[in-house]
């Protein structure tokens, strides 16, 4: 029996393990039954090795815890970062127009105006103009916006060739008879009294014609 004990004693950590094999677990609890020695060592043994187990358990779930909040901290700051980027994309695609209106005023006004005065001597013969009479008749233009740099800025400025030798245009309003047509956009610092409130006005047209003193002057005004 001596010898039975040493051997069921080197055992007894696999067998509370569950390690061993089916016959090495008959001679241990065989021998379990007839030496109180082992018996108590066995149940010492495997009390503590199951406490040992929930602590492994807990340690584990606090882990896992700890872990799983560490994951939703990642995910929340992730989120935050992609939203904050979605919001960033989205003001800078819509630009200016979102810009707080001192700020506007200050892209604005720091817009370089484009001149555009193309045309074909062809058509310029019908129209009974020279080059000279349409630099002239720009100055008009760029004059009105001179005098009211404060509040306005004039952004592009074209010469209407089409619209200029339009016989219907010229038909619709006697006055744009012997008119040079200018087309382009200009922004309202401030909000326009008249009009649809907006500040921006693109392919607004300028009818510019030469009066009695041989002067040119703005005569109308207007988009279509
Ligand atoms: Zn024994």
């Amino acid at each position: 029996m001596k010898n039975d004990c040493s051997v069921v004693k080197d055992l007894i950590p696999l067998y509370v393990e569950g390690l061993v094999s089916e016959e090495t677990k008959e001679f241990i609890d065989e021998h379990r039954q007839s030496c109180e020695n082992c018996k108590n060592l066995l149940e010492n043994l495997a009390k503590s090795y199951n406490e040992q187990e929930t602590n492994d358990n807990k340690k584990e779930k606090i882990w896992s815890e700890i872990a799983s909040k560490e994951r939703k901290k990642k995910k929340k700051k992730y989120l935050t970062l992609s939203l904050a980027s979605v919001i960033l994309v989205t003001l800078v695609v819509l630009g200016v127009i979102f810009l707080p209106k001192p700020l506007q005023k200050i892209y604005y006004e720091n817009q370089t105006t484009q001149y555009d005065f193309n045309f074909t001597e062809q058509t310029l013969a019908k129209t009974g103009f020279t080059e000279n009479d349409i630099h002239v008749a720009s100055e008009a233009v760029k004059k009105s916006f001179e005098e009211h740099s404060d509040d306005r800025k004039l952004l592009r400025l074209a010469y209407d060739e089409k619209e200029t030798i339009d016989e219907n245009k010229i038909v619709y309003n006697p006055n744009h008879a012997d008119a040079i047509v200018f087309i382009g956009d200009y922004y309202f610092f401030e909000d326009p009294v008249a009009g649809d409130g907006s500040r921006l006005r693109n392919n607004w047209k300028w009818f510019v014609k030469k009066d009695s003193s041989g002067e040119w002057k703005i005569i109308d005004q207007g988009y279509d």
